[in-house]
């Protein structure tokens, strides 16, 4: 068992760290919400009064942030952990962020030989909870190798994507193709249910045919369908809107960089923009449904 220290206790650190108690991990905690510590702490963490506080004596450093300027404040400058923590630390940063920012974090670790991998999440709140979720790393394999059985205890799916950032690059590929997938199957059912079909049949239906996928098998967007998905309890907790938009711009600004084609991601882009303007921004993403249909 590991002495880890775990940042950022929201919608997904939250549960991750709670995980990492529970396999028996020594769990120090640190989150700038008073309340997401105390819900830790309630279940065995120990907690530090900073960032640098909890990290003290940690065999291993995990970040959950929200976006790229969170992790560099809390990793990079005078005042940021990469210049105090010991060599040999192992660093695993979760959070989905611009492979290029990992790339840069990756580097500073690197010149303090500290051992630094990117390792963002597939699997949304539900997968956080059950310790299911998919762990795509990127960084060098003896690294990858370190972190596996701690990634285990939180996650079913650990993949190596590739060298530093590769991690990033998967995840933001695949968030893109959620963004899509998320509209798309909102658009076919309130298209069906426009025409007096029952959502929770055309679901049914959908599911076991070709339009089968991630949203309609766990995340259904249609209030009601299934009980334990966000839009059952009016679109709360899961996956911000705010989030998919920050991922969305992320898949944007590396197409431009890279020259590639992606029109059905800058639509679902559009949309989820569209979308957040209309004060939908802090709920989760499937609330999309209601731009199909205004509740
Ligand atoms: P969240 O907003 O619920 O949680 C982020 C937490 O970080 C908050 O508790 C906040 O107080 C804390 N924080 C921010 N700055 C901090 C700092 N300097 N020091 C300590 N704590 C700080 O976000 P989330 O939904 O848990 O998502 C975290 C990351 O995981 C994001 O990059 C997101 O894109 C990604 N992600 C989210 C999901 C999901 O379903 N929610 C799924 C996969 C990946």
């Amino acid at each position: 068992m590991a002495t880890i220290t775990f940042i950022g206790l929201g919608n997904m650190g939250g549960p991750m760290a709670g995980n990492l108690v529970k396999a028996g991990h020594d769990v120090t905690v640190f989150d700038l919400s008073k309340e997401a510590v105390a819900a830790l702490v309630a279940e065995g963490a120990k907690t530090a009064s900073t960032a640098h506080e909890a990290a003290k004596g940690a065999e291993c450093v995990i970040t959950m942030l929200p976006a790229g300027k969170h992790v560099e404040a809390v990793y990079l400058g005078d005042d940021g952990l990469l210049a105090h923590l010991p060599a040999g630390t192992l660093v695993i940063d979760s959070s989905t962020i611009a492979p290029e920012t990992a790339r840069g974090v990756a580097d500073k670790a690197e010149a303090n030989n500290i051992l630094f991998l990117d390792a963002p999440v597939s699997g949304g709140v539900g997968g956080a909870k059950a310790g299911t979720l998919s762990f795509i790393c990127g960084g060098d394999e003896s690294t990858f190798n370190k972190a596996k059985p701690i990634l285990e205890s939180m996650g079913k799916n650990i993949f190596l994507a590739g060298g530093h950032g590769a991690g990033q690059v998967a995840k933001i590929c695949n968030n893109m193709l959620l963004a899509i997938l998320m509209a798309g199957t909102s658009e076919a059912l309130a298209l069906g249910v426009k025409n007096g079909l029952d959502p929770a049949v055309l679901s049914e239906v959908m599911k076991q045919s070709s339009g089968g996928n991630w949203a309609l098998n766990v995340y259904n967007p249609w209030p009601g369908v299934m009980e334990a998905a966000p839009a059952s309890r009016g679109y709360e907790g899961g996956f911000l809107v705010n989030l998919m938009n920050k991922d969305l711009g992320l898949a944007f600004d590396n197409a431009v960089k890279n020259h590639a084609a992606i029109p059905m991601g800058s639509l679902a882009r559009n949309l989820f923009e569209l979308h957040a303007g209309q004060g939908n921004g802090t709920l989760d993403f499937s609330s999309i449904q209601r731009l199909y249909k205004p509740e």
